[in-house]
């Protein structure tokens, strides 16, 4: 280790056990895994990360730290800053992905809720709304999330043939970069990055 001062390894390292034995305080562990905003180099929220993981982007050159309201962190060989944001150095250039058609997709984009009734709830299963039986499509304009009892009175037939009426048309869900913070904590200090409170159409 003699002359190397990067923290990358030593950081992604879990057990935070330096070789010279010391223990982390516990919070380490803690501050390690907080959330970290990403952003790409034109400054559009990309990702959340953990302060682990930008901790190795900044010592390895691919981003910059932006912000650090945290203070530093001891790693296994050094005290670093512990960030809050970084910005990537490079360009991602198609930073959202196209979403794949998957059960978690779907409820996600209906929020959870029965398309049918309107209930919110977990116990959700996926409802074809042409049947397949009768050649319904696997495609996110045929495919929504159903509470159990809405699927169980569907029951293999159109919304039509079971007198039940959609709540929305379905469709394919448009990227959306602050889709990225969906069920997360915004911290304060983020805010600023995250110009959804400008008003801009
Ligand atoms: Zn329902």
């Amino acid at each position: 280790m003699a002359g190397q001062d990067q923290t990358g390894q030593s950081v992604a390292d879990k057990s935070g056990l330096g070789s010279n034995g010391h223990h982390p305080e516990v919070s380490t562990d803690r501050v390690l895994s907080s959330p970290v905003l990403v952003l790409n180099l034109n400054y559009v929220p990309i990702n959340v990360s953990t302060v682990r993981r930008a901790i190795i982007l900044v010592s390895k050159g691919k981003a910059e730290l932006l912000e650090n309201h945290r203070g530093e962190v001891r790693t296994v060989s050094a005290i670093v800053e512990a960030p809050s944001i970084i910005r990537l150095v490079y360009l991602v250039k198609r930073p959202f992905a196209p979403r794949k058609l998957s059960k978690k997709e779907i409820f996600l984009r209906d929020q959870y809720t029965c398309q049918y009734c309107g209930k919110k709830t977990q116990e959700l299963t996926l409802d074809h709304v042409v049947p397949r039986r009768q050649k319904g499509a696997h495609t996110w304009e045929n495919v929504v999330a159903a509470c159990s009892r809405c699927n169980l009175r569907k029951a293999g037939r159109t919304p039509e043939e079971a007198n039940m009426r959609l709540k929305t048309q379905p469709r394919v869900p448009q990227p959306n970069p602050y889709r990225i913070l969906q069920n997360r904590t915004i911290l304060d200090e983020w805010r600023p990055y995250l110009p959804w409170t400008d008003d801009d159409d």
